[in-house]
């Protein structure tokens, strides 16, 4: 008897941990229903044509799913998109709905991952072991410019209390902090770890902001020349959500002026193109960034808060189990769109890439 045939899928931007950990996850549990192909650049519309003649195509936070694109992707015969993320900010998900294209993300793969990485952002900075750590190998063993803050008793503010939020609140909390959130939805969950206010006050009142919101039209920016005003001066302030929650311009200025006290980013407005690949010995052309990089109070890293073995594992096994659902057109608990709908849950903003 003639085996079914296989589903293909073309895993765009992939890396070497992602051929390793979807190798593991496919031989565990669903290899036997497809074929995989791993290219290692982004996807886009220039690139889009290379998807001709797989099923799925399975993108990360920094490929581009505009209209254009998708477009070409089902022009060439692709029906489903399968994001290895959480956030869905980079894709048109009313243009996927239009095409009937199905799409479906990883809502949590490990919030703990990503809320662990905040704190070891904040205990860097705040406690400059990143400095430290270069002076003993030097044979500098001087601790002079080496002074912290302790983080118990100081106040912490979280915008956006879903489940990154709340597990950095909950660290927090052991911490001793004094937790307030700021959230447009108000997970009771939060009671256990502080309090709940409006957005002014957790600007004014707190000495640690972590964002983990999504980014969407309301939040792009929500952290500019007027907010970053009403923050309490030398407040540090961490990003590891998406890159256009802060204006940059505007962050630059207030560091320069002393107002604000740190910066820690493990995202930025513009890493596309730039954050996952080696730009060593190259020039480097954006001066707002290479500015931020001067600063001995900014630590950036390059969108690695969700990191770790763990997490790779899980988005290995939920972006199969999303594509199983697709081909064996099941219910998927995962689906942002599917058969031309958006999920009602979802709320859907205008794409601007
Ligand atoms: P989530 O959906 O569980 O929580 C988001 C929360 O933000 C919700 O409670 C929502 O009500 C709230 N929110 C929405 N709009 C808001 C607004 N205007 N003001 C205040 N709060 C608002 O999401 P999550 O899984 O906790 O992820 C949070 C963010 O972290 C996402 O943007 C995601 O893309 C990002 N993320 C980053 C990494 C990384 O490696 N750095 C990894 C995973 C997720």
């Amino acid at each position: 008897m003639e085996s079914p045939k296989k589903a293909r899928l073309v895993v765009f931007s992939a890396k070497q941990y992602d051929r390793f950990f979807f190798d593991i996850a496919a031989s565990e549990s669903h290899g036997t229903l497809y074929e995989i192909e791993y290219l290692d650049f982004a996807l886009c519309s220039e690139t889009a044509p290379l998807a001709r003649g797989y099923d799925a195509v399975c993108v990360f936070v920094n490929d581009t799913l505009d209209k254009d694109t998708l477009e070409i992707l089902y022009a060439n015969g692709v029906r489903a998109i399968l994001l290895r993320c959480a956030g869905f900010n980079h894709v048109d998900l009313v243009a996927a709905g239009e095409l009937g294209l199905f799409v479906a993300h990883v809502p949590a793969y490990s919030p703990e991952a990503v809320a662990e990485f905040v704190i070891a952002l904040v205990q860097t900075l705040n406690r400059k072991t990143h400095r430290a750590f270069n002076r003993v190998r030097e044979g500098n063993f001087n601790i002079e410019g080496l002074i912290g803050t302790t983080l118990n008793g100081k106040t912490v503010g979280i915008v956006g209390i879903g489940r990154i939020g709340l597990a950095t609140a909950r660290i927090f909390n052991g911490f001793g902090c004094k937790m307030l959130a700021y959230d447009v939805n108000e997970n009771p969950d939060f009671a256990r770890y502080g309090t709940f206010v409006g957005l002014e006050r957790l600007l004014a009142e707190s000495d640690i902001i972590s964002l983990h919101c999504p980014l969407t039209d309301s939040t792009r920016h929500l952290i500019k020349t007027e907010t970053l005003s009403k923050m309490k001066p030398g407040a540090l302030l961490v990003n590891t959500s998406r890159g256009g929650l802060i204006d940059s311009t505007a962050v630059l200025e207030s560091l320069k002026s002393h107002h604000l006290g740190g910066l820690a980013l493990d995202v930025y407005e513009a890493e596309r193109g730039l954050f996952y690949t080696d730009h060593s010995g190259k020039i480097i052309d954006d001066d707002v960034l290479m500015r931020l990089l001067t600063f001995p109070n900014v630590l950036i890293c390059s969108h690695q808060g969700f990191f770790t073995k763990e997490a790779l594992t899980e988005i290995a096994h939920v972006t199969f189990a999303n594509l199983s659902d697709f081909i064996e057109r099941r219910p998927c608990p995962r689906s942002l769109v599917a058969a031309g709908h958006i999920d009602s849950s979802v709320r859907v903003e205008p794409v601007r890439l």
